[in-house]
């Protein structure tokens, strides 16, 4: 298979191992997958047909905590995606500092071809698929891409009527009503935009001088656009799957973010010019923040990259063949599992609100994600620094992946595992 999304997250594992001069027997347990709950979901449909539809969660390790991380819905997810999704979780949570592990779950599906209440019907299935592999002691699901608070609500419905109890804390990024946080389906875009105010402090460099250009207008990109915009930088481009909406001069946000989501296009749209989608990859810009799906440059597409830096806010949209190249060219990447952890540690904020039932105002939240995701760069950029000294080619996911393997191993060597 083409970029192999397991191929790349064991490869960023395996480089870092090298470093880091793990033994064998630590190698082959950090590239285990401890669990795979898999199969398929049946779904009764409007018209009476029944459509199956495959289905995954796969728990990567749970040394440091529970296995925790999305479900995503989407047509082009397999098994072996899920799995490096999983793998990137336990790297994600170990940077944060939050004591979980990771997991992450999957359906094969392109929800936008079912009803609303065949989308309930599926997700109660994949609850029921995996129900005695999850709660909020033991695996502890989200929203990923194509899935939202909406859809956390009925599953979480369906996990309590299996077990006959409350367990809210069996899922996160619910509905408010249902004990979800204040703050948590905008907290992967402000938690980047806080690690890109840091980034561009070690660039020394004004806001308003750096140019941002997105990929991706989902949950994550269009938040994150909209917090940077707020916050002075000169956003050029934003894209979706159909359109690059550019302007040199820099777009208004707010705007766009209504225009997408009353129209969902940014065809039509006065204060821009549409280019084609993938154009944006190609943008002369100080930061090109993927924010879409993995793979998205690539071997085939990295010569196009004319951006000075990349902040990955997707899971995964760097190949490391790609990195490899941008590496040579001088160009940082801030790497996924930093930069877009926002989202899991508000998820940790609202369990640890679930498990002690006290809720907190949306200021609380922000500022506690801010010292998170504020120390979680410091400690990667100080390692970035350290390596730096020993080798000119240290990269900042290096560093992240140093800290986190070295939080895993120890975590595993202090249950006698290792
Ligand atoms: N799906 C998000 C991620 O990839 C959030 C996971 C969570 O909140 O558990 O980080």
């Amino acid at each position: 298979m083409k970029n192999n999304p397991l191929e790349n997250a064991r490869q960023q594992l395996l480089d870092i191992a090298k470093i880091l001069e793990l033994d064998k027997k630590t190698i082959d347990r950090l590239l285990k997958i401890e669990n795979l709950v898999s199969g398929e979901i049946s779904v009764k449909l409007d018209n009476g047909k029944t459509k199956k539809f495959k289905a995954w969660r796969s728990q990567h390790n749970n040394a440091v905590g529970p296995y925790k991380g999305g479900i995503r819905f989407h047509e082009e997810t397999t098994e072996e995606e899920v799995k490096a999704l999983s793998m990137w979780m336990t790297w994600k949570t170990a940077i944060v500092g939050i004591p979980y592990g990771g997991g992450k779950g999957g359906v094969a599906v392109n929800p936008k071809t079912l009803s609303k209440s065949e989308l309930q019907r599926l997700s109660r299935g994949y609850i029921r698929l995996i129900a005695k592999a999850i709660g909020s002691d033991k695996d502890i699901p989200a929203p990923d891409v194509n899935t939202n608070a909406e859809i956390m609500g009925w599953m979480l419905d369906e996990y309590e009527k299996i077990i006959g109890r409350k367990d809210p804390g069996a899922l996160t990024g619910k509905p408010l009503e249902l004990g979800g946080s204040r703050g948590r389906t905008e907290a992967t875009g402000l938690g980047g935009s806080y690690v890109l105010d840091s980034f561009v402090k070690k660039l020394k460099k004004q806001k308003k001088a750096v140019s941002v250009a997105i990929q991706g207008f989902g949950n994550v990109g269009s938040y994150f656009a909209k917090f940077v915009h707020e916050n002075g930088y000169k956003v050029v481009a934003v894209s979706d799957s159909k359109n690059t909406l550019y302007n040199e001069k820099g777009l208004d946000i707010r705007k766009a973010f209504d225009y997408k989501a009353k129209n969902d296009t940014f065809k039509g749209f006065v204060g821009g010019k549409l280019l084609p989608s993938e154009a944006v990859l190609g943008l002369n810009v100080d930061i090109l923040v993927p924010a879409a799906l993995e793979n998205a440059v690539s071997e085939e597409n990295v010569s196009k990259i004319n951006a000075k830096n990349i902040l990955e806010m997707a899971n995964g949209p760097v190949t490391p063949k790609a990195e490899e190249i941008l590496a040579n060219k001088k160009i940082l990447i801030v790497p996924d599992v930093l930069a877009n952890t926002g989202g899991v540690a508000v998820s940790y904020f609202e369990w640890v609100q679930n498990l002690a039932n006290y809720y907190w105002e949306k200021e609380e939240i922000s500022a506690k994600l801010k010292k998170l995701m504020d120390s979680a760069f410091a400690a990667v950029w100080a390692e970035y620094e350290r390596m730096s000294k020993t080798t000119k080619k240290a990269t900042l996911r290096q560093a992240a992946y140093s800290l986190a393997v070295q939080k895993v191993v120890k975590a595993m060597q202090a249950r006698g595992e290792l």
